[in-house]
């Protein structure tokens, strides 16, 4: 296929084309909507583009519309500089509330806004729905299948996926969470273990679609079980004849000491006494050896469970790939204290795709705030450039602390001067991601579906879908 250059006409407002159409939705243009007219096939580029070349915008490529792209994108918005978000998927996902859709808490709109709307009113930005395969950092042009988008500053921001620690072979028994359709994958298991177990005869079997096992202590693996165990002791109680879901087995297996390992120990400990008063187990201190179609191996232990789920590790997007850069075990790429690429001042790379240090030499750790703190720096460090300003120093982190919820009524919040449990640590986490989710409309109606949650205990999103019976 010839590659086609995605060529910006933004910022050509140059007296000297003063009949230089404006596009309609020029406000985060549609580049794939744009007319013929308006890219160009390389290598020749139209003599008046190549006149425009001069009084053209420097060009941001942000690849990834997570957490850190999106903040990046957002900190450009007053900056003189044209803006394109490339993005594999429509939509941005608020992966914190991932488990609340795989555990038929939520439905996936509520934790998913699209793209095109978020930067809608941005006029510097334009969206490109394309996933990029590779980098060519000597052309400084990105590569995504048959489209070439050249750039000036580039902000790799492709997040991360799940990694089973060299056990690839125990995805299909164990699925990750990172998707939405890892989230009503895992929904559709575990909504389907039960109503096998209604029909299942055999004590043995009924017992094993009744046993779920989440392997990972961290706050996804936390929350996992919390869930879990309210769907099957409250929300499902009554509604089967043949099984009781609230005899359900729920086990977390974490194989370091202690669960939420990133907490203090007291509130770790809270957690676990939190847990096991929903009625869940929590093994620590033994790895996970085996994992297969009918149960885990924990230790020596053998546990017999149709229900798996992986929360465990995480590996970085392939962007060390695409760039031919050093990496670290979790394949995140080893950036500079400014958050580029050695060698590269016009590669940013940030959030959970890079190994980025803090000015004291601390591992900046994988989480939202983090990749929005980076995000936000990037920008700054363009916008100085662009703008001929003094470099504003290096990456410096600050940590807001952490919080996790172990299912009704109860969480754990440590902000390092402030820490709380039960009731008061949910309702802040509650409001917490109320305010973080992206969308007046998301935010609306999670806050209601919770309150009816509250109120009735019922969970409104119960729906198989996906490789059901009938597929
Ligand atoms: C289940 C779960 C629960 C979590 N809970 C919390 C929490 O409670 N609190 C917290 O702070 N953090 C939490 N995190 C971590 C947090 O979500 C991440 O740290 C954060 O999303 C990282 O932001 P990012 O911008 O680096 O990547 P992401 O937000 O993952 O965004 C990456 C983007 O890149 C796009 N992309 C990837 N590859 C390509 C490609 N080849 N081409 C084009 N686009 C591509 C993706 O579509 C995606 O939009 C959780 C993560 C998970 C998975």
């Amino acid at each position: 296929m010839i590659p086609v250059l995605i060529q910006r006409r933004r910022g050509t407002t140059s007296p000297a084309h003063p009949a230089t159409p404006r596009m309609r939705n020029d406000t985060a243009t549609t580049v794939e909507n744009k007319s013929k007219a308006d890219t160009a096939i390389a290598p020749a580029a139209p003599v008046r583009d190549q006149a425009d070349a001069s009084a053209r915008r420097p060009q941001v490529v942000i690849i990834g519309a997570g957490f850190g792209g999106l903040s990046a994108a957002h900190a450009l918005r007053h900056a003189p500089v044209d803006v394109t978000v490339v993005d594999k998927r429509n939509y941005h996902l608020f992966q914190p509330l991932l488990y609340q859709v795989a555990t038929a808490g939520l439905s996936p709109a509520q934790i998913a806004s699209p793209i095109r709307g978020i930067l809608r009113k941005q006029r510097n930005a334009t969206v490109l729905m394309a996933k990029v395969t590779g980098i060519d950092k000597a052309a400084k042009v990105v590569l995504a299948g048959d489209q070439r988008v050249p750039y000036d500053h580039l902000i790799l921001a492709t997040g991360a996926r799940h990694a089973y620690f060299g056990h690839d072979e125990w995805e299909p028994f164990a699925p990750g969470l990172k998707k939405i359709e890892d989230a009503t994958d895992i929904r559709r298991r575990i909504l389907i273990a039960f109503e096998k177990a209604e029909t299942e005869t055999n004590p043995a079997e009924r017992e094993r679609l009744l046993t779920f096992v989440v392997i990972g202590g961290g706050p996804t693996g936390v929350e996992i079980v919390g869930a879990i165990a309210e769907l099957a002791k409250t929300a499902l109680a009554r509604d089967f004849r043949n099984i009781d879901p609230r005899l359900a087995r729920i086990i977390l297996v974490e194989a370091g000491p202690r669960i939420l390992p990133t907490f203090r120990e007291s509130l770790s400990a809270a957690a676990e006494r939190g847990l096991v008063r929903l009625g869940a187990e929590v093994r620590t201190g033994t790895p996970v050896t085996a994992v297969a179609d009918d149960h885990v191996m924990v230790g020596a232990e053998r546990i017999e469970t149709r229900t798996v789920l992986w929360a465990a590790g995480v590996a970085a997007s392939p962007a060390a790939k695409w760039l031919g850069a050093a990496k670290d075990k979790a394949g995140r790429v080893i950036v500079n204290a400014d958050l580029t690429l050695p060698g590269h001042p016009e590669i940013f790379v940030i959030g959970d795709t890079a190994a980025m240090k803090d000015t004291n030499g601390q591992q900046v750790p994988g989480i939202a705030p983090a990749a929005k703190q980076a995000g936000a720096y990037a920008a700054a460090v363009i916008t100085a450039r662009v703008k001929g300003r003094d470099f504003p120093g290096p990456f410096r982190y600050r940590h807001a602390g952490n919080l996790a919820t172990i299912g009704r009524k109860s969480a754990v919040v440590d902000f390092g001067w402030l820490r709380l449990r039960g009731n008061p640590a949910w309702w802040l986490w509650g409001f917490a991601h109320i305010f973080f989710l992206i969308g007046f409309r998301n935010r609306i109606t999670v806050a209601l579906d919770w309150f009816w949650s509250y109120l009735t205990f019922q969970r409104g999103s119960r729906l198989i879908t996906g490789g059901g019976p009938d597929d």
